[in-house]
């Protein structure tokens, strides 16, 4: 039995080959799986439980029907942060906190978004103390759909501007914020997505030997998830739908 592990699919609202292929692992490789953990930006687009659960339907289905035989895991990501507890209630799926440590077949694993430990962005830092907070989050979501979907829309599109202008260093993790994660935590191994830069990172830290594991965000033509069992680590791909 393995674990399988995925971030970073960025489902958009449209018909997509994306969300072809997730639907794909979804009946496939999910339903052997011990457990399944998305740790964040599964959608690319979640206003919130009334519409995100109208737009994402057949992928909400999906999710229901296999959490009845494989407990599925979910982490907020940026994008889908505002997912909450009716989408829970109406698909099984377990929201978890991030970080979260949990043991994988033996081994004491961070799970992370990541975009926590970009600490050098300090405006996206700013923006995600704000956004994340209770009182924004009522007052958000006591608004009418249609003033949600024009906030987030400007939301995006000024995120999209500022990412252009950031220096391409400034938006991948710090190391010092990984180093002291991986202290608090006392883990050795870190999983986490976000940064859009697979690979897995061999690290010493305070002497002990660490690894952290960057999954690899969908494209039309790579959509990979990671295998964790007893034997290891590795990434697989879904077949992309002809
Ligand atoms: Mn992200």
């Amino acid at each position: 039995m393995s674990t399988l592990l995925l971030s970073d699919l960025h489902l958009p609202p449209h018909p997509s080959p994306l969300r072809e292929a997730f639907a794909e692992f979804l009946k496939g490789p999910a339903r052997s799986a011990e457990a399944i953990y998305i740790l964040g930006d599964l959608f690319e687009v979640w206003i919130g439980d009334d519409e995100g659960q109208r737009v994402y339907a057949a992928e909400c289905g999906a999710l229901r029907r296999l959490s009845k035989t494989v407990p599925v895991f979910f982490m907020h990501g940026n994008r889908d942060f505002l997912l909450g507890g009716a989408f829970a209630a109406s698909t099984g799926v377990r929201l978890l906190a991030d970080p979260v440590v949990v043991n994988l077949h033996g081994t004491r694993t961070l799970l992370s978004h990541g975009d926590a430990y970009c600490t050098d962005d300090l405006g996206y830092q700013r923006w995600r103390r704000f956004s994340r907070q209770n009182f924004v989050q009522r007052g958000y979501f006591g608004l009418p759909l249609v003033l949600r979907r024009a906030i987030v829309s400007r939301v995006r599109s000024t995120s999209l501007v500022q990412k252009r202008n950031k220096a391409e260093n400034i938006m991948d993790v710090n190391a010092q914020a990984v180093a002291a994660a991986f202290v608090e935590q006392k883990v050795r191994r870190m999983i986490h997505g976000h940064t859009h830069r697979p690979a897995d990172h061999r690290l010493t830290i305070n002497g002990a030997a660490c690894e952290r594991i960057v999954l690899a965000d969908w494209r039309p033509d790579h959509c990979e998830y990671l295998q964790v069992s007893a034997e290891g680590v590795s990434r697989l791909e879904i077949e992309p739908p002809a």
